[in-house]
């Protein structure tokens, strides 16, 4: 009712174009320019994402899959999430994400699906609770969450902020991986040796944040994490 009446006070448009309905009408959404799949360590080419054989590290990332170039319409929309925060643009973004799996199946899904989904566990990069309590929302668990209920699997906040970093949008490469070393800890106690670790960002920029996410996992005997972004 509330939301109703909301969307007569201040209908969605797209994005791309500006028709009203939604952040993405169906053209801008079939417009969003596709990212090549990396190998998360080396960032070339990669069939589905996986990591390169040569690349593999013992704690480093298993694949990495992205939806978009982090340009046009899908920037935007993430620049909306994150810093208008319109909660509701999540909805759109994980919409598109799951409408392109069922169109291209990734190696990332048939994994899931070897494994039943039971193994696996989505989990997102956390926020410093001050950095949360100032924004109203975490936007990397809002996709993460999201994205666990379409699947039907179980989401988990598995790792906990410690430090509050400076934001690494102003950082230079080097300086971000410093700036993010040590920042995370586990928040659970369970045994994680039998789950899988699908992790979940908005954007891949040089990666620091999630590779250091997937040591901290890895450290603590997960034995196999992915990292899922909308943008690259
Ligand atoms: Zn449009
Ligand atoms: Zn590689």
């Amino acid at each position: 009712m509330l939301n109703s009446f909301l969307d007569l006070l201040f209908p969605k448009t797209c994005i791309g174009c500006g028709r009203f309905g939604g952040y993405f009408c169906t053209n801008c959404a079939g417009e969003i320019k596709q990212t090549e799949l990396v190998c998360p360590f080396c960032e070339r080419a990669s069939l589905g994402g996986a990591v390169h054989a040569v690349c593999k590290r013992r704690f480093g990332l298993d694949g990495l899959w992205s939806l978009g170039v982090y340009q046009g319409s899908l920037r935007v929309a993430i620049q909306k999430l994150k810093y208008r925060w319109v909660r509701e643009m999540a909805k759109d973004l994980i919409d598109i994400t799951l409408e392109y799996w069922v169109k291209n199946p990734p190696i990332l899904l048939d994994r899931i699906k070897k494994d039943q989904g039971k193994a696996w566990v989505i989990s997102a990069v956390p926020l410093h609770p001050a950095r949360q309590k100032w924004r109203g929302f975490n936007q990397s668990e809002l996709l993460a969450k999201l994205f666990a209920q379409n699947l039907g699997l179980t989401y988990q906040n598995t790792l906990k902020r410690i430090r509050n970093t400076k934001p690494q949008i102003k950082l230079l490469s080097a300086e971000r991986k410093q700036n993010i070393k040590n920042a995370f800890e586990l928040a659970i106690s369970r045994q994680l040796s039998d789950v899988s670790i699908l992790l979940v960002d908005d954007v891949w920029t040089t990666g620091s944040t999630l590779k250091e996410c997937c040591y901290v996992l890895k450290r603590n005997g997960v034995k196999s994490v992915w990292a899922l972004t909308i943008a690259r």
